[in-house]
Protein backbone atom coordinates (compact mmCIF):
# COMPACT_ATOMS: atom_id res chain seq x y z
CA UNK A 1 0.00 0.00 0.00
CA UNK A 2 1.01 3.67 -0.66
CA UNK A 3 1.75 5.92 2.00
CA UNK A 4 -0.20 8.46 0.97
CA UNK A 5 -3.26 6.31 2.33
CA UNK A 6 -1.86 5.36 5.33
CA UNK A 7 -2.35 9.20 6.78
CA UNK A 8 -5.62 10.87 7.17
CA UNK A 9 -5.76 13.26 3.98
CA UNK A 10 -9.17 15.05 5.33
CA UNK A 11 -7.27 17.91 7.95
CA UNK A 12 -6.46 21.30 8.46
CA UNK A 13 -9.70 22.42 7.14
CA UNK A 14 -9.49 20.69 3.58
CA UNK A 15 -9.86 17.58 2.22
CA UNK A 16 -9.09 15.88 -1.33
CA UNK A 17 -10.71 17.47 -4.41
CA UNK A 18 -11.95 13.68 -5.94
CA UNK A 19 -12.27 15.52 -9.27
CA UNK A 20 -8.63 16.10 -9.39
CA UNK A 21 -5.69 14.49 -9.63
CA UNK A 22 -3.81 16.22 -6.17
CA UNK A 23 -6.22 19.05 -5.92
CA UNK A 24 -8.26 20.06 -2.10
CA UNK A 25 -11.51 21.56 -1.25
CA UNK A 26 -12.42 23.83 1.64
CA UNK A 27 -13.72 21.54 4.71
CA UNK A 28 -15.19 22.64 8.01
CA UNK A 29 -13.44 21.68 10.99
CA UNK A 30 -14.94 21.41 14.62
CA UNK A 31 -13.73 20.79 17.81
CA UNK A 32 -13.44 17.70 19.57
CA UNK A 33 -15.20 18.93 22.41
CA UNK A 34 -17.62 21.14 20.93
CA UNK A 35 -20.61 18.44 20.79
CA UNK A 36 -21.73 18.29 16.87
CA UNK A 37 -25.32 17.88 16.09
CA UNK A 38 -24.40 14.43 14.92
CA UNK A 39 -21.41 11.98 14.67
CA UNK A 40 -21.73 9.61 11.63
CA UNK A 41 -20.10 6.18 11.40
CA UNK A 42 -19.38 5.40 7.85
CA UNK A 43 -19.76 7.50 4.76
CA UNK A 44 -21.15 4.70 2.31
CA UNK A 45 -24.57 5.12 0.70
CA UNK A 46 -26.06 6.11 3.66
CA UNK A 47 -23.74 7.53 6.07
CA UNK A 48 -23.23 9.97 2.91
CA UNK A 49 -26.20 10.99 1.70
CA UNK A 50 -27.58 11.04 5.28
CA UNK A 51 -24.62 13.99 5.61
CA UNK A 52 -25.21 16.02 3.10
CA UNK A 53 -28.76 15.90 3.42
CA UNK A 54 -28.48 17.22 7.47
CA UNK A 55 -25.95 19.40 6.90
CA UNK A 56 -28.04 20.80 3.80
CA UNK A 57 -30.83 21.51 6.99
CA UNK A 58 -28.55 23.25 8.66
CA UNK A 59 -26.77 20.34 11.20
CA UNK A 60 -23.28 20.08 12.15
CA UNK A 61 -21.87 16.89 10.94
CA UNK A 62 -18.81 14.98 11.34
CA UNK A 63 -18.95 11.78 9.81
CA UNK A 64 -16.40 8.91 10.10
CA UNK A 65 -15.12 6.72 8.55
CA UNK A 66 -12.35 3.31 8.78
CA UNK A 67 -11.10 3.74 5.12
CA UNK A 68 -9.32 6.27 3.39
CA UNK A 69 -10.20 9.07 1.03
CA UNK A 70 -9.40 8.65 -2.46
CA UNK A 71 -8.86 10.67 -5.58
CA UNK A 72 -10.32 8.14 -8.16
CA UNK A 73 -8.45 10.11 -11.03
CA UNK A 74 -4.66 9.65 -9.45
CA UNK A 75 -5.36 6.79 -6.92
CA UNK A 76 -7.42 4.42 -8.78
CA UNK A 77 -5.69 1.83 -11.64
CA UNK A 78 -6.89 -0.46 -14.18
CA UNK A 79 -6.39 -3.19 -12.03
CA UNK A 80 -7.79 -6.34 -10.38
CA UNK A 81 -4.94 -6.72 -7.53
CA UNK A 82 -4.07 -3.14 -6.85
CA UNK A 83 -7.47 -2.28 -6.04
CA UNK A 84 -7.99 -4.99 -3.25
CA UNK A 85 -8.01 -1.88 -0.91
CA UNK A 86 -10.86 -0.52 -1.72
CA UNK A 87 -12.69 -3.70 0.31
CA UNK A 88 -13.28 -4.48 3.62
CA UNK A 89 -10.99 -6.98 4.45
CA UNK A 90 -10.54 -7.17 8.37
CA UNK A 91 -10.82 -10.49 9.49
CA UNK A 92 -14.58 -11.81 10.46
CA UNK A 93 -15.20 -15.68 11.74
CA UNK A 94 -17.54 -17.23 9.60
CA UNK A 95 -19.65 -20.19 10.69
CA UNK A 96 -23.14 -21.96 10.10
CA UNK A 97 -24.23 -24.09 7.69
CA UNK A 98 -23.64 -22.14 4.75
CA UNK A 99 -20.89 -20.05 6.05
CA UNK A 100 -20.31 -16.29 3.80
CA UNK A 101 -17.23 -16.05 2.44
CA UNK A 102 -15.73 -12.20 2.65
CA UNK A 103 -13.80 -9.75 1.26
CA UNK A 104 -14.41 -8.31 -2.25
CA UNK A 105 -18.14 -9.65 -2.96
CA UNK A 106 -20.10 -7.73 -0.04
CA UNK A 107 -18.21 -5.38 1.87
CA UNK A 108 -15.96 -1.96 1.26
CA UNK A 109 -13.97 0.15 3.70
CA UNK A 110 -13.41 3.90 1.44
CA UNK A 111 -14.90 7.06 1.86
CA UNK A 112 -17.89 6.68 -0.22
CA UNK A 113 -18.02 3.30 1.42
CA UNK A 114 -18.82 0.06 -0.78
CA UNK A 115 -20.24 2.27 -3.45
CA UNK A 116 -17.00 3.17 -4.53
CA UNK A 117 -16.53 -0.85 -5.97
CA UNK A 118 -20.18 -1.48 -6.31
CA UNK A 119 -21.21 -2.43 -10.02
CA UNK A 120 -23.75 0.10 -10.09
CA UNK A 121 -26.96 -1.64 -10.99
CA UNK A 122 -29.94 0.59 -9.05
CA UNK A 123 -33.15 -1.03 -9.16
CA UNK A 124 -36.49 -0.51 -7.34
CA UNK A 125 -37.97 -2.66 -5.28
CA UNK A 126 -41.15 -4.55 -6.20
CA UNK A 127 -43.58 -2.41 -4.45
CA UNK A 128 -45.32 -5.47 -2.97
CA UNK A 129 -42.22 -6.32 -1.23
CA UNK A 130 -42.82 -3.49 1.28
CA UNK A 131 -45.65 -5.68 2.54
CA UNK A 132 -44.45 -9.23 1.56
CA UNK A 133 -46.16 -10.39 4.40
CA UNK A 134 -49.32 -8.58 4.03
CA UNK A 135 -49.41 -9.11 -0.19
CA UNK A 136 -47.56 -12.11 -0.69
CA UNK A 137 -47.63 -14.04 2.59
CA UNK A 138 -44.41 -14.41 3.43
CA UNK A 139 -41.19 -12.38 5.53
CA UNK A 140 -42.29 -9.20 7.34
CA UNK A 141 -43.70 -5.87 6.28
CA UNK A 142 -41.78 -2.70 6.21
CA UNK A 143 -42.84 0.21 8.31
CA UNK A 144 -42.72 2.54 5.18
CA UNK A 145 -45.23 2.65 2.22
CA UNK A 146 -44.04 2.14 -1.28
CA UNK A 147 -45.29 4.96 -2.42
CA UNK A 148 -43.53 7.17 0.10
CA UNK A 149 -40.43 5.28 -1.07
CA UNK A 150 -41.50 5.68 -4.73
CA UNK A 151 -41.07 9.67 -3.94
CA UNK A 152 -37.21 8.74 -2.30
CA UNK A 153 -36.26 6.36 -5.13
CA UNK A 154 -36.61 9.11 -7.28
CA UNK A 155 -34.27 11.79 -5.37
CA UNK A 156 -32.50 9.09 -5.61
CA UNK A 157 -31.86 8.17 -8.96
CA UNK A 158 -31.72 12.09 -9.79
CA UNK A 159 -28.84 12.75 -7.63
CA UNK A 160 -27.31 9.60 -9.35
CA UNK A 161 -27.46 10.92 -12.77
CA UNK A 162 -28.91 6.69 -12.83
CA UNK A 163 -28.97 5.72 -16.87
CA UNK A 164 -31.58 3.71 -17.82
CA UNK A 165 -34.53 2.69 -20.41
CA UNK A 166 -37.27 5.24 -21.61
CA UNK A 167 -39.71 2.30 -20.67
CA UNK A 168 -38.47 0.09 -17.80
CA UNK A 169 -40.39 -3.31 -18.11
CA UNK A 170 -41.57 -3.92 -14.27
CA UNK A 171 -42.89 -2.49 -11.62
CA UNK A 172 -45.99 0.70 -11.45
CA UNK A 173 -45.19 3.08 -14.20
CA UNK A 174 -42.11 5.70 -13.43
CA UNK A 175 -40.37 8.93 -14.82
CA UNK A 176 -37.83 8.89 -16.92
CA UNK A 177 -34.17 8.04 -15.82
CA UNK A 178 -32.22 11.80 -15.57
CA UNK A 179 -29.79 9.77 -18.05
CA UNK A 180 -30.60 7.82 -21.06
CA UNK A 181 -29.81 4.67 -21.05
CA UNK A 182 -26.23 2.55 -22.06
CA UNK A 183 -25.90 0.81 -24.94
CA UNK A 184 -25.87 -2.87 -24.30
CA UNK A 185 -22.80 -5.02 -24.50
CA UNK A 186 -22.65 -8.34 -26.23
CA UNK A 187 -22.55 -9.76 -22.97
CA UNK A 188 -25.87 -8.03 -22.27
CA UNK A 189 -26.87 -9.02 -25.87
CA UNK A 190 -26.62 -12.50 -25.02
CA UNK A 191 -29.37 -11.92 -22.24
CA UNK A 192 -31.43 -10.24 -24.59
CA UNK A 193 -31.59 -12.85 -27.18
CA UNK A 194 -32.32 -15.51 -24.27
CA UNK A 195 -35.27 -14.01 -22.88
CA UNK A 196 -36.31 -12.81 -26.38
CA UNK A 197 -36.51 -17.00 -27.10
CA UNK A 198 -38.12 -17.94 -23.74
CA UNK A 199 -40.47 -15.20 -24.15
CA UNK A 200 -40.12 -13.17 -20.75
CA UNK A 201 -39.19 -9.31 -20.91
CA UNK A 202 -35.31 -7.88 -20.58
CA UNK A 203 -33.82 -4.30 -19.86
CA UNK A 204 -30.86 -2.47 -20.39
CA UNK A 205 -29.86 -2.32 -16.54
CA UNK A 206 -30.54 1.18 -15.07
CA UNK A 207 -26.83 2.05 -14.18
CA UNK A 208 -24.99 4.68 -11.94
CA UNK A 209 -22.95 5.86 -14.01
CA UNK A 210 -23.44 8.58 -17.11
CA UNK A 211 -24.00 7.94 -20.44
CA UNK A 212 -23.56 11.80 -21.13
CA UNK A 213 -21.20 14.38 -19.46
CA UNK A 214 -21.85 15.22 -16.06
CA UNK A 215 -20.57 18.38 -14.69
CA UNK A 216 -16.42 17.11 -13.67
CA UNK A 217 -17.78 13.70 -14.44
CA UNK A 218 -17.21 12.16 -18.12
CA UNK A 219 -19.45 9.56 -19.66
CA UNK A 220 -18.77 5.93 -18.96
CA UNK A 221 -15.99 4.55 -21.42
CA UNK A 222 -16.85 0.89 -21.22
CA UNK A 223 -13.62 -0.29 -19.83
CA UNK A 224 -15.28 -2.43 -17.35
CA UNK A 225 -12.80 -2.01 -14.11
CA UNK A 226 -15.92 -0.97 -12.14
CA UNK A 227 -15.51 -3.35 -9.34
CA UNK A 228 -12.00 -2.00 -9.30
CA UNK A 229 -13.20 1.55 -8.42
CA UNK A 230 -13.50 3.71 -11.55
CA UNK A 231 -10.37 5.84 -12.18
CA UNK A 232 -12.57 8.07 -14.44
CA UNK A 233 -14.92 9.51 -12.50
CA UNK A 234 -17.30 7.91 -14.47
CA UNK A 235 -19.28 5.74 -11.80
CA UNK A 236 -21.36 8.27 -9.56
CA UNK A 237 -20.26 6.80 -6.85
CA UNK A 238 -21.22 7.86 -3.13
CA UNK A 239 -17.50 9.61 -2.89
CA UNK A 240 -18.28 11.86 -6.21
CA UNK A 241 -21.85 12.64 -5.56
CA UNK A 242 -22.59 12.66 -1.97
CA UNK A 243 -19.36 13.65 -0.33
CA UNK A 244 -18.35 16.58 -1.97
CA UNK A 245 -22.05 17.74 -1.40
CA UNK A 246 -21.94 17.21 2.29
CA UNK A 247 -18.19 19.08 2.99
CA UNK A 248 -19.79 21.93 0.33
CA UNK A 249 -22.90 22.44 3.20
CA UNK A 250 -20.19 21.57 6.12
CA UNK A 251 -19.54 18.24 6.37
CA UNK A 252 -16.22 17.88 8.24
CA UNK A 253 -15.06 14.20 6.82
CA UNK A 254 -12.88 12.43 8.99
CA UNK A 255 -11.04 9.48 6.77
CA UNK A 256 -8.99 6.53 8.81
CA UNK A 257 -10.79 6.90 11.61
CA UNK A 258 -12.26 3.80 13.18
CA UNK A 259 -14.83 4.10 15.58
CA UNK A 260 -14.34 1.93 18.42
CA UNK A 261 -16.99 2.53 20.88
CA UNK A 262 -20.47 5.12 20.85
CA UNK A 263 -19.92 6.60 24.10
CA UNK A 264 -23.06 7.04 26.15
CA UNK A 265 -24.07 8.91 29.55
CA UNK A 266 -25.55 8.22 32.30
CA UNK A 267 -28.75 9.17 31.27
CA UNK A 268 -28.17 6.19 28.96
CA UNK A 269 -28.43 8.50 25.91
CA UNK A 270 -25.47 8.53 23.50
CA UNK A 271 -22.82 11.55 24.23
CA UNK A 272 -20.14 11.03 21.30
CA UNK A 273 -18.11 8.41 19.85
CA UNK A 274 -14.64 7.55 20.46
CA UNK A 275 -12.45 6.74 17.21
CA UNK A 276 -8.87 5.68 16.48
CA UNK A 277 -7.18 7.77 14.15
CA UNK A 278 -3.26 8.73 13.01
CA UNK A 279 -2.04 6.66 15.87
CA UNK A 280 -4.02 7.66 18.85
CA UNK A 281 -7.64 7.28 20.05
CA UNK A 282 -9.82 9.95 20.23
CA UNK A 283 -13.07 11.52 21.71
CA UNK A 284 -15.98 13.76 19.80
CA UNK A 285 -19.06 14.61 21.40
CA UNK A 286 -22.15 14.85 19.82
CA UNK A 287 -25.90 15.70 20.42
CA UNK A 288 -26.82 12.55 18.14
CA UNK A 289 -24.82 9.53 17.11
CA UNK A 290 -25.66 7.64 13.28
CA UNK A 291 -24.86 4.62 13.11
CA UNK A 292 -24.03 3.75 8.69
CA UNK A 293 -21.37 1.14 8.58
CA UNK A 294 -23.56 -1.59 7.19
CA UNK A 295 -24.81 -4.66 8.00
CA UNK A 296 -21.70 -6.18 9.52
CA UNK A 297 -19.99 -3.53 11.28
CA UNK A 298 -23.27 -1.72 12.48
CA UNK A 299 -24.16 -4.64 15.17
CA UNK A 300 -20.66 -4.92 15.67
CA UNK A 301 -20.57 -1.60 17.19
CA UNK A 302 -23.41 -1.23 18.27
CA UNK A 303 -23.00 -4.77 20.57
CA UNK A 304 -19.07 -3.81 21.43
CA UNK A 305 -20.47 -0.42 23.09
CA UNK A 306 -22.59 -2.14 25.57
CA UNK A 307 -22.32 -0.52 28.97
CA UNK A 308 -23.91 -0.06 32.64
CA UNK A 309 -27.08 1.37 31.25
CA UNK A 310 -27.50 -0.84 28.60
CA UNK A 311 -25.62 -4.08 29.24
CA UNK A 312 -26.43 -6.29 26.30
CA UNK A 313 -24.80 -3.37 24.06
CA UNK A 314 -26.65 -0.03 22.61
CA UNK A 315 -30.56 -0.37 20.98
CA UNK A 316 -30.64 -3.88 21.81
CA UNK A 317 -33.11 -4.34 24.87
CA UNK A 318 -35.32 -6.43 21.92
CA UNK A 319 -32.38 -8.35 21.77
CA UNK A 320 -32.38 -8.64 17.68
CA UNK A 321 -29.05 -6.47 17.21
CA UNK A 322 -27.74 -8.52 14.86
CA UNK A 323 -29.90 -11.04 14.78
CA UNK A 324 -32.02 -11.46 10.87
CA UNK A 325 -29.08 -10.91 9.09
CA UNK A 326 -29.59 -11.69 5.00
CA UNK A 327 -26.97 -11.97 2.18
CA UNK A 328 -28.07 -12.25 -1.82
CA UNK A 329 -27.60 -15.88 -3.00
CA UNK A 330 -25.31 -14.84 -6.16
CA UNK A 331 -25.72 -18.13 -7.99
CA UNK A 332 -24.68 -17.82 -11.79
CA UNK A 333 -24.58 -20.10 -15.41
CA UNK A 334 -21.37 -19.25 -17.70
CA UNK A 335 -21.77 -20.74 -21.44
CA UNK A 336 -19.61 -20.86 -24.07
CA UNK A 337 -20.62 -18.58 -27.34
CA UNK A 338 -19.35 -19.55 -31.11
CA UNK A 339 -18.82 -15.86 -31.47
CA UNK A 340 -16.59 -13.42 -29.38
CA UNK A 341 -18.12 -11.76 -26.25
CA UNK A 342 -15.14 -9.78 -24.93
CA UNK A 343 -17.75 -9.63 -21.98
CA UNK A 344 -15.21 -6.95 -19.73
CA UNK A 345 -16.31 -4.58 -22.19
CA UNK A 346 -18.69 -2.37 -20.28
CA UNK A 347 -19.66 -2.26 -17.21
CA UNK A 348 -20.17 -6.05 -15.77
CA UNK A 349 -24.18 -6.25 -16.04
CA UNK A 350 -25.37 -3.77 -18.39
CA UNK A 351 -29.00 -6.05 -19.37
CA UNK A 352 -31.29 -7.14 -16.50
CA UNK A 353 -34.43 -9.64 -16.53
CA UNK A 354 -36.37 -8.99 -13.60
CA UNK A 355 -39.15 -11.80 -14.37
CA UNK A 356 -38.99 -14.18 -11.34
CA UNK A 357 -39.59 -10.72 -9.28
CA UNK A 358 -43.09 -9.77 -10.86
CA UNK A 359 -44.23 -13.16 -11.72
CA UNK A 360 -45.78 -15.21 -9.06
CA UNK A 361 -46.94 -18.53 -11.07
CA UNK A 362 -44.89 -21.54 -11.75
CA UNK A 363 -42.80 -21.25 -8.69
CA UNK A 364 -41.76 -23.55 -6.08
CA UNK A 365 -40.64 -21.30 -3.97
CA UNK A 366 -41.57 -17.69 -2.17
CA UNK A 367 -39.95 -14.24 -2.60
CA UNK A 368 -38.11 -13.57 -6.49
CA UNK A 369 -34.46 -12.94 -8.01
CA UNK A 370 -33.39 -10.69 -10.86
CA UNK A 371 -30.25 -11.84 -12.61
CA UNK A 372 -28.29 -9.79 -14.89
CA UNK A 373 -25.48 -10.14 -17.59
CA UNK A 374 -22.01 -10.50 -16.47
CA UNK A 375 -18.36 -9.81 -17.47
CA UNK A 376 -15.93 -10.85 -14.82
CA UNK A 377 -12.45 -9.50 -15.26
CA UNK A 378 -10.38 -12.68 -15.75
CA UNK A 379 -8.62 -13.53 -11.96
CA UNK A 380 -12.24 -12.84 -10.58
CA UNK A 381 -13.66 -15.31 -12.71
CA UNK A 382 -10.87 -17.30 -12.69
CA UNK A 383 -11.36 -17.67 -8.75
CA UNK A 384 -14.70 -18.45 -9.00
CA UNK A 385 -14.13 -21.15 -11.29
CA UNK A 386 -11.57 -22.55 -8.93
CA UNK A 387 -13.58 -22.42 -5.37
CA UNK A 388 -16.72 -23.26 -6.73
CA UNK A 389 -16.36 -26.13 -9.43
CA UNK A 390 -12.73 -27.42 -8.32
CA UNK A 391 -11.61 -26.53 -11.59
CA UNK A 392 -7.49 -26.48 -12.20
CA UNK A 393 -4.59 -27.46 -13.65
CA UNK A 394 -4.91 -27.80 -17.57
CA UNK A 395 -8.75 -27.82 -17.84
CA UNK A 396 -8.82 -24.11 -16.04
CA UNK A 397 -6.46 -23.38 -18.64
CA UNK A 398 -8.53 -24.47 -21.51
CA UNK A 399 -11.64 -22.71 -19.80
CA UNK A 400 -10.10 -19.63 -19.14
CA UNK A 401 -8.69 -19.34 -22.94
CA UNK A 402 -12.38 -19.15 -24.43
CA UNK A 403 -12.39 -16.37 -21.74
CA UNK A 404 -13.49 -13.91 -24.89
CA UNK A 405 -16.16 -15.96 -25.68
CA UNK A 406 -17.84 -16.54 -22.17
CA UNK A 407 -21.16 -15.26 -21.26
CA UNK A 408 -22.73 -15.53 -18.16
CA UNK A 409 -26.36 -15.21 -16.44
CA UNK A 410 -25.99 -14.47 -12.20
CA UNK A 411 -28.78 -13.91 -9.58
CA UNK A 412 -29.62 -11.26 -7.12
CA UNK A 413 -31.47 -13.89 -5.09
CA UNK A 414 -33.84 -12.99 -2.03
CA UNK A 415 -33.63 -14.69 1.13
CA UNK A 416 -35.57 -15.07 3.97
CA UNK A 417 -34.94 -13.20 6.94
CA UNK A 418 -34.35 -15.57 9.82
CA UNK A 419 -33.37 -15.20 13.33
CA UNK A 420 -31.01 -17.43 13.39
CA UNK A 421 -28.45 -16.02 10.77
CA UNK A 422 -26.69 -13.44 13.32
CA UNK A 423 -23.86 -11.09 13.99
CA UNK A 424 -22.13 -11.59 17.30
CA UNK A 425 -18.77 -10.59 18.93
CA UNK A 426 -16.08 -13.03 19.00
CA UNK A 427 -12.93 -13.93 21.74
CA UNK A 428 -10.99 -12.98 19.39
CA UNK A 429 -10.08 -9.41 18.67
CA UNK A 430 -8.76 -7.12 15.65
CA UNK A 431 -5.54 -4.72 15.42
CA UNK A 432 -7.45 -2.08 17.75
CA UNK A 433 -9.08 -5.03 20.21
CA UNK A 434 -12.10 -5.07 18.97
CA UNK A 435 -13.89 -7.84 19.00
CA UNK A 436 -14.26 -9.73 15.47
CA UNK A 437 -17.80 -9.91 14.33
CA UNK A 438 -18.87 -13.65 14.23
CA UNK A 439 -21.42 -14.53 11.93
CA UNK A 440 -23.66 -17.37 11.21
CA UNK A 441 -25.66 -18.19 8.03
CA UNK A 442 -27.46 -20.70 6.43
CA UNK A 443 -29.90 -20.81 3.67
CA UNK A 444 -33.42 -21.55 4.52
CA UNK A 445 -34.77 -24.94 2.17
CA UNK A 446 -37.16 -22.03 0.51
CA UNK A 447 -33.36 -19.91 -0.51
CA UNK A 448 -32.37 -23.46 -1.83
CA UNK A 449 -35.78 -23.88 -3.79
CA UNK A 450 -35.22 -20.27 -5.07
CA UNK A 451 -31.47 -20.73 -6.13
CA UNK A 452 -32.05 -24.33 -7.65
CA UNK A 453 -35.10 -22.51 -10.06
CA UNK A 454 -33.13 -20.03 -10.83
CA UNK A 455 -29.80 -22.17 -12.58
CA UNK A 456 -32.63 -24.46 -14.47
CA UNK A 457 -34.16 -20.49 -15.86
CA UNK A 458 -30.42 -19.12 -16.57
CA UNK A 459 -29.51 -22.45 -18.24
CA UNK A 460 -32.47 -22.79 -20.41
CA UNK A 461 -32.01 -19.20 -21.55
CA UNK A 462 -28.12 -19.52 -22.29
CA UNK A 463 -28.63 -22.49 -24.48
CA UNK A 464 -31.72 -20.65 -26.44
CA UNK A 465 -28.96 -17.67 -26.82
CA UNK A 466 -26.63 -20.23 -28.40
CA UNK A 467 -24.16 -21.00 -25.02
CA UNK A 468 -22.81 -24.48 -24.92
CA UNK A 469 -20.26 -26.23 -22.52
CA UNK A 470 -21.91 -24.60 -18.97
CA UNK A 471 -20.55 -24.49 -15.76
CA UNK A 472 -22.42 -22.82 -12.93
CA UNK A 473 -21.26 -21.45 -9.44
CA UNK A 474 -22.01 -20.35 -6.06
CA UNK A 475 -21.70 -17.18 -4.34
CA UNK A 476 -23.38 -14.55 -2.09
CA UNK A 477 -23.84 -10.83 -2.37
CA UNK A 478 -24.83 -7.89 -0.29
CA UNK A 479 -25.38 -7.69 3.20
CA UNK A 480 -28.79 -6.68 4.96
CA UNK A 481 -30.41 -6.79 8.08
CA UNK A 482 -28.68 -7.11 11.38
CA UNK A 483 -30.49 -3.85 13.01
CA UNK A 484 -34.38 -4.45 11.24
CA UNK A 485 -36.23 -1.02 11.10
CA UNK A 486 -40.45 -1.99 12.44
CA UNK A 487 -43.30 -0.88 14.30
CA UNK A 488 -42.62 -1.84 17.95
CA UNK A 489 -39.75 -1.90 20.06
CA UNK A 490 -40.25 -5.39 21.09
CA UNK A 491 -39.47 -6.70 17.66
CA UNK A 492 -37.21 -4.28 15.86
CA UNK A 493 -34.57 -2.07 16.48
CA UNK A 494 -35.30 1.27 15.24
CA UNK A 495 -38.68 3.01 13.99
CA UNK A 496 -39.11 3.74 10.43
CA UNK A 497 -37.13 6.85 11.06
CA UNK A 498 -34.24 4.57 11.76
CA UNK A 499 -34.04 5.75 15.01
CA UNK A 500 -33.52 3.55 17.97
CA UNK A 501 -36.34 2.74 20.36
CA UNK A 502 -34.16 2.34 23.06
CA UNK A 503 -31.77 5.52 22.60
CA UNK A 504 -34.04 8.37 21.07
CA UNK A 505 -30.56 10.27 20.09
CA UNK A 506 -29.31 7.22 18.22
CA UNK A 507 -29.98 6.63 14.53
CA UNK A 508 -29.10 3.56 11.84
CA UNK A 509 -28.88 4.65 8.75
CA UNK A 510 -27.77 1.92 6.54
CA UNK A 511 -28.16 -1.84 4.63
CA UNK A 512 -28.64 -2.97 8.48
CA UNK A 513 -32.20 -1.45 8.51
CA UNK A 514 -33.96 -3.80 6.21
CA UNK A 515 -36.51 -6.22 7.62
CA UNK A 516 -36.20 -8.28 4.53
CA UNK A 517 -33.92 -8.73 1.14
CA UNK A 518 -35.88 -7.49 -1.92
CA UNK A 519 -34.52 -9.70 -5.18
CA UNK A 520 -32.88 -7.09 -6.66
CA UNK A 521 -29.15 -5.10 -5.23
CA UNK A 522 -29.48 -2.94 -2.11
CA UNK A 523 -28.04 0.20 -2.71
CA UNK A 524 -31.02 2.79 -4.23
CA UNK A 525 -33.03 1.33 -1.17
CA UNK A 526 -30.81 2.38 1.39
CA UNK A 527 -30.02 5.94 -0.65
CA UNK A 528 -33.50 5.99 -0.69
CA UNK A 529 -33.96 5.45 3.21
CA UNK A 530 -31.28 8.07 3.70
CA UNK A 531 -32.47 10.69 1.88
CA UNK A 532 -36.09 9.99 3.49
CA UNK A 533 -34.32 10.36 7.00
CA UNK A 534 -32.49 12.99 5.66
CA UNK A 535 -36.19 15.20 5.21
CA UNK A 536 -37.74 13.13 8.85
CA UNK A 537 -35.03 14.38 10.98
CA UNK A 538 -35.11 18.50 10.52
CA UNK A 539 -38.71 18.02 10.24
CA UNK A 540 -39.00 16.06 13.94
CA UNK A 541 -36.31 19.09 14.83
CA UNK A 542 -39.06 21.58 13.74
CA UNK A 543 -41.53 19.66 15.48
CA UNK A 544 -39.08 19.78 18.94
CA UNK A 545 -39.03 15.75 18.61
CA UNK A 546 -35.10 15.43 18.46
C1 LIG B 1 -18.22 -5.86 -5.21
C2 LIG B 1 -19.55 -5.25 -4.84
C3 LIG B 1 -20.44 -4.91 -5.85
C4 LIG B 1 -21.68 -4.35 -5.51
N1 LIG B 1 -22.51 -3.99 -6.53
C5 LIG B 1 -23.70 -3.44 -6.23
C6 LIG B 1 -24.57 -3.03 -7.27
O1 LIG B 1 -24.27 -3.16 -8.46
N2 LIG B 1 -25.76 -2.47 -6.91
C7 LIG B 1 -26.12 -2.31 -5.60
O2 LIG B 1 -27.22 -1.82 -5.34
N3 LIG B 1 -25.32 -2.70 -4.60
C8 LIG B 1 -24.11 -3.25 -4.89
N4 LIG B 1 -23.28 -3.60 -3.88
C9 LIG B 1 -23.71 -3.39 -2.50
C10 LIG B 1 -23.69 -1.92 -2.09
O3 LIG B 1 -22.46 -1.35 -2.41
C11 LIG B 1 -23.97 -1.83 -0.61
O4 LIG B 1 -25.18 -2.49 -0.34
C12 LIG B 1 -24.08 -0.40 -0.08
O5 LIG B 1 -22.97 0.38 -0.44
C13 LIG B 1 -24.22 -0.46 1.44
O6 LIG B 1 -24.40 0.84 1.91
P1 LIG B 1 -24.16 1.15 3.46
O7 LIG B 1 -24.29 2.61 3.63
O8 LIG B 1 -25.03 0.25 4.24
O9 LIG B 1 -22.66 0.68 3.73
P2 LIG B 1 -21.29 0.99 2.94
O10 LIG B 1 -21.55 1.65 1.64
O11 LIG B 1 -20.53 -0.29 2.91
O12 LIG B 1 -20.57 2.01 3.89
C14 LIG B 1 -20.16 1.66 5.19
C15 LIG B 1 -18.90 2.44 5.53
O13 LIG B 1 -18.76 2.43 6.93
C16 LIG B 1 -17.40 2.34 7.25
N5 LIG B 1 -17.31 1.79 8.60
C17 LIG B 1 -17.81 0.62 9.05
N6 LIG B 1 -17.58 0.48 10.37
C18 LIG B 1 -16.90 1.58 10.75
C19 LIG B 1 -16.37 2.01 12.00
N7 LIG B 1 -16.49 1.28 13.12
N8 LIG B 1 -15.73 3.22 12.05
C20 LIG B 1 -15.60 3.97 10.92
N9 LIG B 1 -16.08 3.59 9.72
C21 LIG B 1 -16.73 2.41 9.64
C22 LIG B 1 -16.81 1.46 6.18
O14 LIG B 1 -15.42 1.70 6.02
C23 LIG B 1 -17.61 1.86 4.96
O15 LIG B 1 -16.93 2.83 4.20
C24 LIG B 1 -22.03 -4.15 -4.17
C25 LIG B 1 -21.14 -4.47 -3.16
C26 LIG B 1 -19.90 -5.02 -3.49
C27 LIG B 1 -18.96 -5.34 -2.41
S1 LIG C 1 -16.91 0.87 -17.46
FE1 LIG C 1 -17.56 3.00 -17.07
S2 LIG C 1 -18.06 3.03 -14.88
FE2 LIG C 1 -16.89 1.16 -15.24
S3 LIG C 1 -14.76 1.71 -14.76
FE3 LIG C 1 -15.08 2.08 -16.97
S4 LIG C 1 -15.68 4.24 -17.17
FE4 LIG C 1 -15.93 3.62 -15.02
Amino acid sequence: MSASFEKPRAADGRAPDVFSHDGWLPMRQYREDEAVDFAIVGTGAGGATLAAKLSEAGFSVVAFDAGAFYRPLADFASDETAQNRLYWLGDRISGGEDPVEFGSNNSGRAVGGSTVHFQMVVLRWRPEWFASRSKLGYGRDWPIDWREMWRYYDEAEEALKVSGPVRYPWGPPRGRYPYREHEVNAAGLVLAKGAEELGVPWAATPLATVSAPRGKSPPCVYRGFCKSGCSTNAKQSALNTWVPRAIAAGTEIRDLAMVGQIETGVDGLASGVVYHRDGQWRRQRARNVVVAGYAIETPRLLLHSACAKHPDGLANSSGLVGKYFMVHSNHAVWGVMQDEIRWYKGPPSMAVCEHWNYEDKGKDFHGGYAFMSQGPLPIDHARSLVSDTGMFGMELRQRMALYNHMAGLKIVGETDAREQNRIELADETDEFGIPLAHVTYAYSDNDKRLYKHSLRFMRQMLEAAGASDMTETSSTAHLMGGCRMGTSPSDSVTDADGRAWDIPNLWICDGSLFPTAGGVNPSLTIYALACRMGDRIPALASRGEL
